[in-house]
């Protein structure tokens, strides 16, 4: 379904990314990935997706923090003559504090990733997608984008504010093939979430069983996290044709969380 389509993935070295980026290599896009970690283990997941789907997948470390590492990597991958087609904007991060204890920069670089990344990196792919008339941007957001909880400012924020930016590119783009779309996880059981269990565990003297069962108790009726592989059919979804008029939703996926 997505032969001769490239998706840029970011934050596709672990956890939700690696789930989306599998899930659209599955129905044939290449891929370029983007995130964090061992260069021997990035590459080796690189080379194993070649392998599983026979598609071409490439690397860009950039740090999307920094706005000029997003433009180069869009010069990089341009130089290369791809242009992309579907972008997935998925990194980030996650601090815990109550306001007034919150490190500022821990404010700025969350909002740095979790929002302006998806910002900065939309207005690069834009044109290409606009002069090809067809393209995808799905903004990985959160329950959070909906809803607050207590101790996440920061985070909060910046998926409320990735919701209200998938609406403005959705409706600049809405008469032409172009959509924008959000995904609203609960909670998926990644690197993210388990470090917020083993604090948990710490803080509360209680096991990293006992705080995964406290953790999902709080919020997600379901009682079951999520799993990237939902996640990544939900995006395939999105890229399809019968999705062509699902423009500027944010889509949850949360187990029930904000329908409470
Ligand atoms: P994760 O920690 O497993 O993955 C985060 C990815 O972002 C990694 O590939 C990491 O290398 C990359 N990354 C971190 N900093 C980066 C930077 N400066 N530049 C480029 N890449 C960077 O986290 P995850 O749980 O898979 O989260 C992915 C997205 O899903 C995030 O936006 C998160 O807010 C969202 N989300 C997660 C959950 C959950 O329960 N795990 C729920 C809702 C939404």
């Amino acid at each position: 379904m997505l032969k001769g389509k490239t998706a840029l993935v970011t934050g596709s070295t672990s956890g939700i990314g690696l789930g989306i980026a599998r899930a659209l290599a599955r129905q044939g896009a290449d891929l370029v990935l983007n995130g964090f970690g061992d260069a021997a283990e990035i590459d080796r997941i690189r080379a194993g997706l070649e392998a599983e789907f026979g598609v071409k997948v490439s690397y860009e470390g950039a740090d999307l923090m920094q706005p000029a590492q997003i433009d180069a990597m869009f010069a990089s991958i341009g130089k290369r003559g791809s242009a992309i087609d579907i972008l997935v904007n998925n990194a980030g991060i996650q601090h815990v504090a109550p306001v007034q204890d919150f490190p500022p920069e821990r404010w700025d670089a969350v909002i740095a990733l979790n929002l302006s990344a998806a910002f900065h990196a939309s207005r690069c792919a834009l044109p290409a997608m606009q002069k090809r008339n067809w393209g995808r941007i799905i903004n990985v957001a959160s329950a959070h984008g909906l809803v607050a909880s207590a101790e996440k400012a920061a985070y909060v924020a910046a998926k409320h504010g990735i919701i209200g930016l998938t609406k403005v590119v959705a409706l600049e783009n809405a008469r032409t093939g172009i959509t924008c779309n959000a995904i609203c996880p609960g909670w998926v059981l990644t690197p993210l979430v388990q470090k917020q269990i083993d604090a948990r565990a710490a803080a509360q003297g209680i096991s990293a069983d006992e705080a995964r069962v406290s953790l999902l108790g709080e919020k997600q009726p379901s009682l079951e996290f999520v799993t990237p592989e939902q996640i990544g059919d939900l995006a395939v979804f999105l890229c399809s044709d019968s999705a062509q008029q699902v423009r500027g939703a944010a889509w949850t996926i949360d187990g029930g969380w904000t329908a409470q």
